[in-house]
């Protein structure tokens, strides 16, 4: 059994560690205990559903609001729709919630639905292989145990493995380092030479802070980013009794930041006005707010607005005004003992390194080796990219599905609204599963590749696919990650799972195939 783990609640975990059994075999397995998992898991006991267990390799639940504890982390998405919507709060402190603030909720959730005694902490999954002739998956830990389970579900994210980029020298430095998804709180930055690499969403919220207390702050900038001003506030009193007393009045402000996000879409489309308008706006808050124009000039980026993700901050671009902050966009060739050199031969000194260089986020389950049908792994049959049926399911590996898997990232819209249409869609498939007695739920080969070509088709048609680098493509340039269309068209296909375009397979009946598959549009 997994670690005793280091949360509240425990007595909930030992009651179900006293009723599972190693032999037993799981209806559901989840791999990661963030959003995405705890919505499934709620779900799935709201369904009657509770033989399933959520393998978490940390020992806190969380996820992302688990690992990014840097100053100054915070949600880009208003608290009260980046929260689930059968579990408002009333009382979020201000519009863009802090971590701390998400995380609580998080563990709030899992405690109200107890969702809590099924996860099993301090357990990592290191290999998942289909037995195709149970129909079965069996999971394996890094600690050399192993499970069984009928459905398993991965909840591991896009952004989770950090990405510390191999600079020659790195290795040497005798300064402190680390990356932002893995914050060292012991380090006391004050008075130190602080150098910043990388100017992402995370950075630009870490920068500011990190300038309060740093001696001497370099920020090495490679590429940069559009940025907007951020709409934040605190709520007042009367507000969050409105809320608390009125929960019609909280779900008609929640829809309206919802609808205010979802036509903000077509500015994701090539060409569009209202994209040369966003640019407008982003040049103008440059300008208000760089005193010296040559800082001015290499904080504009060179690619259209929403290319990559459109970033918010009132604290960032002030900070580059202070006198014992500086920005560099020469590019870093190596690191010695205690400096970072640039392709220029100026040297920068550094008693700190600060890595805000994003995630693999286009290797997606990487960590894990999944073994489908015929010995397939996932990693050689995504060679040339991710993709997946909706973003949930892979031909060649039945009873799998994923969350935020390939092509269900968002530009313009919250996370947590295409988690509760993936847990709606993928609930109904353990019911299928589990009702039906079938042994493997399986999305037919054609009606994955036409459903993504035809992606790949209309992404050509986005921002994301003009002439800048993301963390939504891959090497090649093929745009893994992000979903082209709206979040209603995304609710639209995925609210009940049309079974043609499935292999249903049963123990009585070696293939039962129910009807032709059509052949859907991605749009
Ligand atoms: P990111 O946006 O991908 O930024 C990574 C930064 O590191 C970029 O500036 C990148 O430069 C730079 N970089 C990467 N490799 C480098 C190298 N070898 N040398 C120099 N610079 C390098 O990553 P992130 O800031 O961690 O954010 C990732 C995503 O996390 C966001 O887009 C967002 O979806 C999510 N996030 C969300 C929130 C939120 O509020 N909800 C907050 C933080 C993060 P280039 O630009 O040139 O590639």
């Amino acid at each position: 059994m997994a670690n005793q783990p280091n949360h509240e609640n425990a007595e909930h975990i030992t009651s179900f560690e006293q009723t599972f059994s190693v032999d037993k075999l799981l209806d559901v397995a989840i791999i990661g205990a963030g959003f995405s998992a705890i919505c499934l898991a709620i779900q799935l006991r709201k369904s009657g559903i509770n033989n399933f267990a959520i393998f978490e390799k940390t020992d806190s639940l969380g996820g992302t609001w688990h690992d990014n504890t840097y100053p100054g982390a915070a949600c880009d998405v208003p608290s009260h729709l980046y929260s689930y919507s059968f579990e408002m709060r009333h009382n979020w402190s201000k519009r863009f919630s802090e971590q701390s603030e998400i995380l609580k909720y998080l563990n709030e959730c899992a405690t109200k639905y107890l969702v809590r005694r099924h996860i099993f902490f301090d357990t990592e999954i290191i290999e998942a292989r289909f037995q195709e002739d149970k129909g079965v998956w069996q999971i394996f830990t890094s600690s050399g145990k192993s499970y069984c389970t009928k459905i398993l579900v991965s909840g591991m994210g896009q952004l989770n493995i950090p990405n510390t980029p191999a600079i020659p020298g790195l290795a040497q430095f005798q300064g402190k380092q680390f990356h932002s998804a893995r914050w060292n709180h012991e380090i006391d930055l004050r008075g130190k030479k602080v150098a910043i690499v990388g100017t992402g969403a995370s950075a630009i919220q870490f920068v500011p802070e990190v300038a309060k207390q740093a001696g001497e702050l370099t920020v090495f900038q490679r590429s940069a980013n559009w940025i907007v001003p951020k709409p934040d506030r605190v709520y007042s009193a009367r507000e969050i009794w409105v809320y608390e007393n009125f929960p019609l009045v909280q779900k008609l402000y929640r829809t309206l930041i919802y609808l205010q996000m979802e036509i903000s879409h077509p500015l994701l489309h090539q060409g569009n006005r209202l994209g040369k308008l966003a640019e407008k706006f982003a040049r103008w808050n440059i300008q208000r707010q760089i005193k010296d124009p040559n800082v001015a000039a290499k904080l504009t980026p060179d690619y259209p607005v929403g290319c990559r993700r459109i970033l918010i901050s009132n604290d960032y671009y002030p900070t580059f005004n202070l006198p014992h902050v500086s920005l560099v966009t020469d590019n870093i060739t190596r690191i010695e003992a205690d400096r970072i050199i640039t392709n220029n031969g100026a040297e920068y000194e550094a008693e700190v390194i600060i890595f805000g260089t994003g995630f693999k986020s286009t290797e997606f389950l990487t960590p894990v080796e999944f073994v489908g049908k015929s010995a397939q792994k996932l990693n050689d049959y995504w060679q040339t990219g991710a993709e997946a049926y909706l973003g949930m399911t892979v031909s060649e590996f039945p009873n799998f599905f994923m969350m935020y898997g390939p092509n269900t990232n968002l530009g313009h819209n919250s996370i947590i609204f295409m988690f509760e249409c993936q847990v709606r869609y993928i609930v109904q498939a353990v019911e299928k599963l589990i009702n039906e007695k079938l042994t493997s739920i399986e999305v037919r080969q054609e009606v994955m590749d036409n459903y993504n070509h035809n992606i790949q088709r209309d992404l050509t048609e986005t921002v994301w696919a003009a002439d800048c680098h993301s963390w939504y493509k891959n090497d090649s340039g093929k745009i893994t990650n992000n979903w082209p269309h709206t979040t209603i068209d995304y609710w639209l296909k995925t609210r009940q799972p049309n079974w043609t375009e499935f292999i249903l397979q049963s123990a009585s009946t070696k293939q039962e195939t129910v009807g032709s598959a059509p052949i859907r549009e991605a749009s």
